[in-house]
């Protein structure tokens, strides 16, 4: 099963396209580092929401004569996503200018890195519906962020484009993929994980809706046992997770259906319409050659020095996947609840801090509960409020919760009363189930009259049971719930229905 489930998931290229052709997917991301200044001058990034143009300084307006000077945090993000993918790190790595013309590229080159990546070699493993997969990662390297235009139009009709320099020089990192991916489910899936895991180590807020995390997709398709790489197309302007899975589907099947026409494909940027629904041509390709890279005279090369790596390497926190894998084999959660836990902070942090004030409570049944009933509460409030889940309820009181369903004095369906009034009102579990007098009744001979009184009202189901429909038996065990107001132990009223139907059934002799 899958770790994270859609309520509708983009529909896959038809079976008859993937039987012939294979998808070989690339995906690049740029990601917006967090750090409190930019990647080469000390003006502050926190310019979200702040007027166009004043969070500038000569050096990212790219004054002639400004010097730039290396952002460390930005360089030690990027060592962290390395270990985090298990890269490898050059000793000496170095910067070089990309050359192009673009206004929002104000000095008219862009400082990368080209010949040496400051991490190189990694992997990413994540799930999908067709189980794990791992998938190569070439490179993460660190840049700059351009400015931005705006384009607009003028109170007398003239178009114009605006450039806000706010964003120019932020610190970049791009990763990029080998081309390991094979469908447009993966793709999706490797840019779910890469977000969780950035967030996981605290390097980037990587939101994609508001462009921290920006996915590019290389789509080839090749005959199905082929080796060489067919024509590939490079996809941008894909703003959301699903967006990205829509897109990759759709250039498989526009490029499948090319080949089967005989139509040749060039090699192309194409951008996604979300609204539309298809890519279209944005532009023929470049080629590494036209941004004629030379190195950066401007800076020193990096050194990358052990101590410091195994500094930033004992400051990593658990990976998502670990904590998949811990939460799978030490607290015997499915993969499912593992998945979804790990995937959603608000759970996450549920979880963990029910389990850290109720150590010997049954790990499934805290899951249960936050991705039940109260995740769900909790998840909608979390909308509104920051502070997140635990700010909502105090972890002893969901302990407290789920303690009395475990001992057997507060039933199942009673629980999920006091769950709501608790979320809803925020008084003690305690409390509430004091003013509603709810206590569980597991006692057989204080059920038995109940049990009868259903049976004798309700023929029909019971003839149902008789006649071979056991699921009959559900609608009962409900009629003896709702008769005790939900108190009654609905294990030990499904038992006594049971025997009593099979006991007077002459077919069950
Ligand atoms: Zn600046």
């Amino acid at each position: 099963m899958t770790a994270v489930r859609q309520a509708t998931r983009p529909k896959s290229p038809p079976s008859s396209v993937l039987e012939r052709y294979e998808p070989v997917i690339g995906i690049e991301v740029h990601c917006q580092l967090r750090t409190a200044s930019k990647m080469f001058c000390s003006c502050s990034t926190a310019y979200d929401g702040a007027p166009p143009n004043t969070h500038t300084c000569p050096v990212c307006l790219g004054l002639p004569g400004a010097l730039p000077t290396i952002n460390r945090r930005a360089v030690e993000h990027v060592l962290t996503t390395g270990l985090a993918i298990e890269a490898t790190f050059p000793e000496t790595t170095r910067w070089e200018r990309k050359n192009y013309f673009y206004p929002d590229l104000p000095k008219g080159y862009q400082i990368s890195q080209y010949a040496i990546p400051l991490a190189a070699a990694g992997r990413l493993t994540f799930e999908t519906s067709e189980g794990a997969i791992s998938v190569g990662i070439t490179r993460a390297h660190l840049e700059e962020d351009t400015a931005k235009l705006i384009h607009s139009t003028t109170a007398d009709g003239r178009r114009v484009s605006l450039i806000d320099f706010n964003r120019s020089g932020a610190p970049l990192m791009e990763i990029v993929t080998e081309p390991e991916v094979h469908s447009a489910e993966a793709a999706r899936r490797y840019a779910e994980e890469l977000q969780l895991m950035l967030r996981a180590i605290g390097v980037s807020d990587a939101d994609m809706e508001r462009g921290q995390m920006r996915v590019e997709a290389n789509v080839s398709l090749r005959p199905r046992g082929a080796k060489e790489f067919g024509t590939r197309v490079e996809i941008k302007n894909m703003n959301s997770f699903r967006s990205v899975e829509r897109a990759v589907g759709h250039e498989i099947e526009r490029q499948a259906a090319a080949l089967d026409a005989g139509e040749p494909l060039v090699q192309e940027t194409r951008g996604w319409d979300d609204g539309r629904g298809a890519t279209y041509r944005m532009r023929v390709k470049e080629t590494s050659d036209d941004y004629r890279y030379f190195p950066e005279p401007d800076l020193p090369p990096l050194h990358v020095e052990a101590p410091g790596l195994e500094e930033l390497r004992a400051r990593l926190p658990e990976l998502p996947s670990a904590r998949r894998a811990r939460y799978t084999s030490d607290l015997v959660l499915s993969a499912y609840d593992a998945g979804v836990i790990v995937s959603d902070p608000a759970m996450l942090t549920a979880f963990e801090a029910i389990l850290a004030v109720g150590p010997q409570l049954p790990p499934k049944e805290v899951a249960n509960l936050v991705t039940g009933d109260y995740g769900r509460a909790a998840k909608e409030i979390d909308l509104r409020t920051p502070a997140g889940l635990v700010g909502l309820s105090e972890p002893g009181e969901l302990a407290d919760l789920l303690r009395r369903i475990l001992d057997g004095k507060l039933s199942r369906a009673n629980a999920k009363e006091v769950l709501a009034e608790h979320i809803a009102k925020g008084s003690s579990v305690a409390s509430i189930v004091d003013a509603r007098g709810f206590r569980q009744i597991s006692d057989v001979s204080a059920l038995a009259a109940t049990v009868d009184e259903v049976l004798a009202a309700n023929p029909a189901a019971v003839a149902d049971y008789r006649a071979g429909k056991p699921q009959a038996i559900r609608f009962l065990v409900g009629q003896v719930m709702k008769a005790t107001r939900g108190q009654a132990n609905a294990a030990v009223v499904q038992a006594t229905l049971r025997e009593r139907l099979d006991a007077a059934d002459p077919g069950h002799a």
